[in-house]
């Protein structure tokens, strides 16, 4: 009983739910953080090693994310713990048990994460029809395919530009991880006059200091293959990305990457995070101390939800990519105003305002979380 309220602050959540079946090896647990700004939005994850904390962790980061994004939505996540690999049919099994056990919590949408795709997202439908990230036959956007996040990444770099004394064009751009977030976000760089030196992937880094051709490494990826197959550049160690002298670096990988250790190796001007937590916390104040520009990751990477969301309105892609570019660049523009006005790190700009936007939300309540009203949460 204590355990589950150490959670508790000012912002949720409002609900943790233990889910067990054990007839198909269920085990779950769903957060539910704050619903006042409308129901929740956040991805099902299915890994081995979660934990009630990091669901916690993760379904924050989607309320705060979702309402710097200006969504009528609340952040939630839930975890399966299981091998995201285990055979399809079992796998069907247990995302539908998830989903069935939860027809009735309103206050939670599904989403896609790790472990989980468009394919699950239409089994989650099937059962109880709340899911986004659907398959296009069902009417989904496929924002991965589309590369959602890395349009809406590339509205930031734009942004904070306009905070720095150098241009898009002609600048060298460095980016780690070559995914759907790190290949897109190369793609329409290089289509705006950036030059790609660097790139990355779980094998190892390529450079090219006159800039790589994206359209290869795109047929590379395609083909199963790594970056690192490209003939036109220097092949080096996967950790070497850190080192080269760049203007801009994108983060698209894995969380934690720069930390007290390394940060001081890297060489850019503005970093615009394209993954969830890439920085730690102690690396960014040093970054923000050495007056490199941080745009961060929650405002930089919402371009994923804020297509979900809109998906799940009914939108078409071309609206979605619409939205994703507006409010992105708004809310950069807020964020890097309120940083350089009161003298704070974007990060805790971007904190201070969406918790705003949530508690504004929860003040026009009657209970700050809950909501009596039918079929809305
Ligand atoms: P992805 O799985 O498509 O791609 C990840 C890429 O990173 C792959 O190229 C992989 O080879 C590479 N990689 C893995 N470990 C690495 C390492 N240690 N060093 C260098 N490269 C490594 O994933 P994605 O969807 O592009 O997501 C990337 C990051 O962005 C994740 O942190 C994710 O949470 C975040 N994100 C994604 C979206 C989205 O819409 N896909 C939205 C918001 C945030």
């Amino acid at each position: 009983m204590e355990d589950m309220f150490n959670f508790a602050d000012e912002l949720g959540p409002s609900k943790i739910i233990h889910i067990y079946e054990p007839s198909v090896g269920l085990k779950g647990i769903l957060v539910v953080d704050n619903i006042a700004m409308g129901p929740s939005i956040g991805g099902l994850r299915i890994a081995p090693d979660v934990s009630v904390s990091e669901c916690f962790r993760l379904a924050r980061s989607m309320t705060l994310k979702n309402a710097a994004a200006g969504l009528p939505h609340g952040g939630g996540k839930m975890v399966i713990y299981g091998d995201p690999k285990m055979p399809l049919q079992q796998k069907q099994q247990i995302v539908r048990a998830a989903a069935a056990s939860l027809r009735n919590q309103e206050a939670y949408i599904f989403g896609p994460d790790m472990g989980t795709n468009e394919q699950c997202m239409a089994w989650i439908r099937d059962e109880n029809g709340r899911s986004v990230g659907l398959p296009r036959e069902l009417g989904g956007i496929p924002l991965d395919e589309i590369g959602a996040t890395a349009w809406g990444l590339i509205q930031a770099v734009n942004v904070a530009l306009s905070y720095l004394d150098f241009e898009l064009d002609g600048s060298r751009v460095v980016i780690q991880g070559f995914g759907s977030v790190g290949k897109h976000s190369a793609r329409f760089l290089h289509e705006q006059g950036a030059t790609i030196v660097a790139v990355n992937d779980s094998r190892g880094t390529i450079y090219n200091a006159d800039g790589l051709d994206i359209d290869a490494l795109f047929e590379l990826k395609q083909a199963g293959k790594s970056v690192i197959d490209y003939s036109g550049g220097k092949s080096l160690e996967q950790d070497a990305i850190i080192d080269i002298e760049c203007d801009i670096w994108i983060p698209a990988a894995r969380p934690d990457i720069i930390n007290e250790h390394n940060v001081d190796r890297l060489s850019a001007k503005l970093i615009v995070q394209g993954a969830n937590i890439a920085i730690t916390e102690g690396a960014e104040k040093q970054l923000y101390e050495k007056g490199v520009l941080c745009v961060p990751d929650f405002i930089a990477n919402a371009g994923g939800v804020i297509c979900a969301a809109m998906e799940y309105q009914g939108s078409t892609q071309k609206t979605a990519m619409a939205t994703i570019a507006e409010k992105i660049a708004i809310n950069t523009k807020t964020v890097l105003d309120i940083s350089k006005a009161e003298n704070i790190q974007p990060r805790e700009a971007a904190i201070q305002m969406a918790s705003e936007r949530v508690k504004k939300a929860m003040s026009l309540r009657r209970w700050s979380l809950f909501s009596s009203a039918p079929h809305f949460i």
